[in-house]
């Protein structure tokens, strides 16, 4: 150990992960916090990461508030829909009230908004959607965040965060290291905001062989968000609300603006109408769900998933038709051109062009995180104006953990935030940060040289597993004493796509099937002791999988807890195969005792504090 350097920072306030949330909250932590210490820490580069790496074609949340086109309650009403009558109201409501001053601001700062012609307003694509020249979205909003840090730490994977050892459940700051000079990185700070994004390739994935790698949502989310807080025992919420995609087959691209502006739709391969088939089924599963409008998303992949296996596939999305338009065909290509050129590609590769061929759909693997359709993540305190106590406790987008806050993918409860909702959950968290700074919340925090110097010996420790094991080998990548980060992380995804409702078991789970899960993924994270890493980039895959391991257990332990079919296209609980308000009308909320491991579920109610609000103003 004595060869890695360490680096010492103190400072405020800690962002970890520099993606949508983390550059809304450097932004907003200097607003309000002029003469604080803010840094960043981000595993790639903040110009090009996160899941607007690439870029976007639409801002999927805006209200449009002062032309009246929607106000928060609408959203909040359209969120409870979309996730089957499970979100935290609150958290849902203080987002969508804000959400439009953060886009006024993208405007200001040049990211290129298409318009109506005819009214000036933004170009709508759907009801929450408008429309963007979105290839530099990225970039842009990293400069609002480079302005306002006092540094920022590209390269720098945080893999642990730090303890107050004065006082108990209060961070003290976090730990990671450079994978480009391997050199270790100590940040204590005062607060620490957890902005690191969801969780993909913890199932596996449809794309592999030749396709490995591909996934829809963004290859780099290794579940960081989650696995930080939990092994500090934060509790977590709705983890087992992971989301399905209906996408574009072998290239995941997007369907949005297909369906809503090019007005494509859905066939089975017999040309027919395939989702009204199975309206009765439905109903019996989740009763008067699904008569919502608009249709939950889980049931619309509910229709597809039995439609497919009933042998009606392959499902197509009929472009033929909306192609034919020059200006359609335009929108419905750069669509591709502005967030997933991968998709444009594949079509070449299969010869398939859109206005002679309807191209085939299909339903993805299982992805986990808190800003897009559904709302894993943490438990967070909401804002004190809105809150019920049980959501409340004293700062708003706090975790269950002191000083630690949460925002984007981290955030559990809060669905359909998108890239605007995450970067202004990012600005609420970081305002909250600063007021318990300034409230002296932060004062007195301890943590000892040897905290560092064990999570030095832990982080790099793979590399240690390598450079002994290696020497038992002489060819081959298979060893006695040690696993490759991409052997394990085959391992994770074969279990948790047999036992936890992943492709191959058509979404399917159940009881037996998730307790012997829980025992494989204990058994994985016994071997993960002895991943080995042969450099430094393979030392970030191991720690990425370490943080992907945990997500997935808790994934699977909330998975057990919760005996119902929820969201039905999403996953089912074979052996409680029906929707339970009866019982399950509730958030599941999770601890991970750091000390024995163990976690605890509980049940937490759900408040309907809009229409809560509405009725008691009625009467
Ligand atoms: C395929 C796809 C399409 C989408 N389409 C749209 C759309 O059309 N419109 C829309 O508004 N939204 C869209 N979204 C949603 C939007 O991108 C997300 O809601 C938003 O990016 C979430 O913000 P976040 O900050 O939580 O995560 P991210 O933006 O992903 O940022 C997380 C950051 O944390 C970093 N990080 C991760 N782990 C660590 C670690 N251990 N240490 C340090 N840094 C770390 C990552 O590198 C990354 O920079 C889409 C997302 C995807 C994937």
């Amino acid at each position: 150990m004595a060869k890695v350097k360490t680096h010492y920072e103190d400072c405020d306030i800690l962002v970890v992960g520099g993606g949508m949330a983390g550059t809304g909250a450097a932004f907003e932590a200097r607003h309000w916090g002029r003469d604080l210490k803010i840094i960043c820490a981000e595993k790639a580069n903040i110009d090009r990461s996160g899941a607007v790496a690439q870029g976007l074609y639409a801002i999927n949340c805006y209200m449009g508030m002062q032309w009246d086109e929607n106000q928060p309650e609408d959203h909040v009403r359209y969120a409870r829909n979309d996730l089957m009558g499970l979100v935290r109201e609150d958290l849902g409501y203080d987002m969508a009230r804000h959400v439009d001053s953060t886009v006024h601001m993208f405007d200001d700062w040049g990211l290129p908004m298409m318009k109506n012609e005819k009214t000036g307003r933004y170009l709508r694509e759907g009801k929450w959607q408008i429309m963007i020249h979105g290839e530099s979205y990225k970039p842009i909003v990293a400069e609002a965040a480079k302005k306002s840090a006092d540094k920022i730490y590209n390269r720098i994977m945080i893999t642990h965060l730090l303890m107050d050892e004065s006082k108990e459940n209060r961070v003290g700051g976090a730990v990671g290291f450079n994978m480009r000079t391997g050199d270790y990185y100590v940040f204590r700070a005062k607060t620490v905001i957890v902005a690191a994004g969801g969780a993909s390739h913890i199932f596996k994935p449809r794309a592999v062989g030749e396709g490995m790698g591909r996934t829809w949502y963004a290859p780099w989310s290794n579940g960081s968000a989650y696995a930080l807080p939990i092994a500090v025992g934060a509790k977590m919420t709705q983890m087992e609300n992971r989301i399905v995609l209906c996408r574009f087959k072998d290239g995941y691209g997007p369907v949005g603006a297909y369906f809503l502006h090019l007005k494509t739709y859905t066939q089975n391969a017999n040309g027919e109408n395939y989702e009204k088939k199975w309206y009765e089924h439905t109903k019996k599963l989740v009763g008067e769900y699904i008569d919502h409008h608009p249709v939950p998303t889980c049931l619309r992949n509910h229709a597809f998933i039995q439609e497919v296996a009933a042998g009606g596939g392959p499902i197509q999305m009929v472009t033929k038709e909306a192609f034919q338009d020059p200006h359609l065909e335009t929108v419905g290509w750069e669509n591709f051109l502005g967030m997933t050129v991968g998709q444009a590609v594949v079509w070449a590769s299969q010869n398939i062009d859109p206005k002679y061929t309807n191209p085939e759909l299909t339903t993805s693997e299982p992805y986990v995180m808190g800003s897009h359709a559904t709302c894993s993540g943490a438990w967070v305190s909401g804002p004190e104006d809105l809150s019920p106590p049980e959501y409340f406790w004293g700062y708003n987008r706090m975790l269950t953990v002191e000083g630690l806050f949460g925002a984007g993918d981290t955030v559990g409860g809060s669905a359909h935030k998108f890239s605007s909702g995450s970067f202004t959950e990012g600005r609420l968290a970081a305002k909250a940060a600063v007021k318990y700074i300034q409230d002296q919340k932060a004062e007195g925090i301890n943590v000892t040289d040897k905290q560092c110097e064990d999570f030095k010996e832990t982080i790099y420790k793979p590399l240690e597993n390598y450079t002994v094991g290696r020497n038992e080998i002489t060819g081959g990548t298979v060893s006695p004493s040690y696993i490759l980060p991409i052997q394990g992380l085959q391992r994770l995804q074969k279990i948790m796509d047999e036992y936890v409702g992943g492709i191959t078991s058509n979404y399917m789970t159940n009881e037996n099937m998730l307790k012997r899960g829980l025992e494989l993924l204990e058994w994985l994270q016994e071997d993960l002791e002895n991943v080995g890493a042969e450099d430094y980039h393979q030392l970030m895959r191991a720690w990425e999988l370490k943080h992907r391991a945990l997500t997935s257990q808790c994934v699977t332990e909330h998975t057990l807890y919760r005996k119902e079919t929820r969201w039905p296209g999403y996953y089912y609980r074979g052996d409680h195969l029906k929707l339970d308000d009866e019982n399950w009308h509730c958030l599941t909320v999770s601890r991970r005792d750091p000390k024995t491991g163990k976690f605890t579920l509980e049940k937490v109610p759900v408040y309907h504090i809009v229409d809560e609000k509405e009725k008691k103003q009625a009467s």
